[in-house]
């Protein structure tokens, strides 16, 4: 099998070929094509099975095919988020999206606590496609009004379950609330809890199921 093969788009695979990707990983060959179908996805992998790409490169794809639309006061709003449970693993994730995206069209930006609001609220507004964010801090922009989640076309919560153990449910639920109904949301988690389960059951609609 080979990422040819899988249905991104010319400047996704130029990319991956550039980053010496050969073969999809299996939840890349999995996971790939399911997100590309629009639909919601439970992943169930590890660090270290390729997972980031799994969701990053067909999160990129279908932004690409369909144009942003400005808002209001002609901003460029935030079309996909990416919540993560350390600003570390936030870091490498939006990382990803620039090493995948290098050839795609879109804008990025990473937002985490610990560092100053301003430049991030600079920074969002001057319009970002892709927000890869931890809870608190996306919380507190939202909270200020600095922050509008209103346009997100794609939810993805990774490791689910690192964000239950550091005791993030209710922040996860608060950004649940103020996203918009319809959307694709995609959860992976290392392992399925009880809660897990009842986390997706929330979240997801008819999620497909992928597990490595
Ligand atoms: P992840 O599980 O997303 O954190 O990825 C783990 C590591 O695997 C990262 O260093 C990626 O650069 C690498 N990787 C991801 N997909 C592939 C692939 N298809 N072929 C080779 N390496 C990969």
């Amino acid at each position: 099998m080979s990422f040819d093969s899988l249905g991104l788009a010319e400047p996704l695979l130029r990319a991956v070929h550039e980053y010496g990707y050969e073969t999809p990983t299996p939840i890349q060959a999995q996971a790939i094509p399911a997100v590309l179908s629009g639909g919601d996805v439970m992943g169930g992998a590890q660090t270290g099975t390729g997972k980031t790409a799994g969701f990053v490169l067909p999160m990129l794809h279908r932004l690409m095919a369909k144009p942003a639309v400005r808002d209001a006061k002609g901003r460029l709003p935030i079309r996909a988020l990416i919540l993560t449970p350390t600003r570390e693993l936030a870091a490498q994730v939006e990382e990803s999206v620039r090493t995948y995206g290098k050839h795609a069209r879109l804008s990025s930006m990473v937002m985490f606590g610990g560092v100053g609001m301003q430049p991030q609220i600079d920074k969002l507004r001057r319009g970002v496609d892709i927000l890869v964010a931890t809870p608190g801090r996306l919380l507190d922009h939202h909270q200020q009004g600095t922050l509008d989640l209103k346009s997100v076309e794609i939810f993805v919560l990774d490791e689910a379950d690192r964000m239950l153990d550091m005791g993030f449910i209710h922040d996860i639920k608060k950004v649940l609330a103020v996203l918009p109904q319809k959307k694709q949301s995609l959860l992976f988690s290392a392992t399925f809890s009880d809660e897990i389960k009842a986390l997706a059951d929330r979240l997801l609609n008819q999620p497909v199921l992928i597990e490595v």
